[in-house]
């Protein structure tokens, strides 16, 4: 029997519990699935999410992977207890959701969808001047993993022309893919809409500065389903504020909930969400959690294994 411990939180337990033992049953595992741990050296795998039980993963001698909820890790990978593999999610239905919330936010400043809706004061405001179609605005997406694709080849089959940027080089059909430095001002430069999907790692906290914000298209939109700490939040105000930038649409922050004083709040030219872009969901991610079981006891490689070095 493979013992499997949910530390993912007790609010999550009974809508994770039935979805996990029905994707064991799937897999043809033989789990006893726990939320709770009272000899931890019994544990074969921990199902894990940042705000659950454990911090000191010592314990678990026994364990073969650390299986995060989450498709960000960085609450987790820098945790020195851990030894075990560490794998994060890479679920198709929160990919599918965050296709569904970048394009919408795309799509709502592409089409100035608020200067209508947001009015509804009798006056027939005819504009004369034709706006772009897709084909005319550049948007870039930052980040070109299982999240930054999806959108990118979205966005790129509604016509928009996308360029993509990686760590490492890659061909993406459809869309123009840049990675390094130099890739990165390429990506940047004469950008209409840019969509930050990048984990946060040493290597990308304020990523987006005062002098890559200079690079984008004047009035250009900033949309953040990634992290908050990408991008340094003076600079995106001050860039706001001089009108170098048009818009922001965030959705992570660097302090979590956003305190009610914080300037986003009220700011005229950001949109506030409240981490909602895309949640794992317990049917799909369960499955990929039980692949993974199986992988470890088949001895095969685990899938979404997170490369400490690199933090992602
Ligand atoms: P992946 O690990 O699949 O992809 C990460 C991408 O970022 C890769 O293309 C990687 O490059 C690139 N990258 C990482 N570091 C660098 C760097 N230093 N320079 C350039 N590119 C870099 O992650 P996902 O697509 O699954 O998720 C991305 C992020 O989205 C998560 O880490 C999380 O923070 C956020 N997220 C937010 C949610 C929300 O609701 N707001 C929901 C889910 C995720 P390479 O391909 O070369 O490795």
């Amino acid at each position: 029997m493979v013992e499997v411990y949910f530390a993912a939180g007790a609010d999550l337990w009974p809508r994770y519990r039935d979805a996990l033992e029905a994707a064991f049953v799937e897999a043809g595992l033989k789990v006893t699935l726990r939320d709770s741990a009272p000899d931890p050296a019994k544990i074969d795998y921990i199902v894990f999410s940042p705000g659950g039980e454990i911090s000191d993963f010592g314990p678990f001698v026994n364990c073969k992977a650390v299986l995060n909820l989450w498709a960000g890790v960085e609450k987790i990978v820098g945790n020195r207890t851990l030894t075990q593999p560490l794998c994060r999610m890479v679920d198709p239905a929160m990919t599918e959701g965050m296709v569904e919330w970048v394009v919408g936010h795309v799509m709502r400043h592409h089409l100035g969808i608020d200067r209508h809706v947001l009015v509804q004061d009798g006056v027939w405001r005819h504009d004369t001047s034709i706006p772009p179609i897709a084909r005319e605005r550049p948007v870039t997406v930052l980040g070109l993993g299982a999240l930054g694709k999806a959108c990118g080849q979205a966005l790129a089959a509604l016509n928009f022309p996308v360029a993509g940027w990686s760590r490492s080089p890659k061909e993406v059909p459809g869309l123009r893919c840049l990675s390094g430095g130099d890739g990165l001002e390429e990506a940047l430069r004469g950008a209409q809409i840019v969509v930050t999907l990048l984990p946060l790692t040493r290597q990308t906290e304020n990523l987006i500065n005062a002098v890559r914000l200079e690079l984008l298209a004047p009035g250009a939109v900033l949309i953040n389903p990634g992290r908050g700490p990408l991008i340094d939040d003076a600079a995106l105000i001050a860039a706001l504020d001089h009108g170098r930038l048009g818009h922001a649409t965030l959705d992570v922050f660097r302090e979590e909930p956003l305190p009610p004083s914080h300037p986003f709040w009220t700011h005229s030219k950001v949109t506030v969400t409240p981490h909602i872009a895309s949640e794992t969901r317990a049917s799909t991610a369960s499955r990929v959690i039980a692949e993974n079981v199986r992988r470890g006891e088949a001895g095969e490689a685990f899938l979404y294994l997170v490369d400490r070095e690199q933090g992602y």
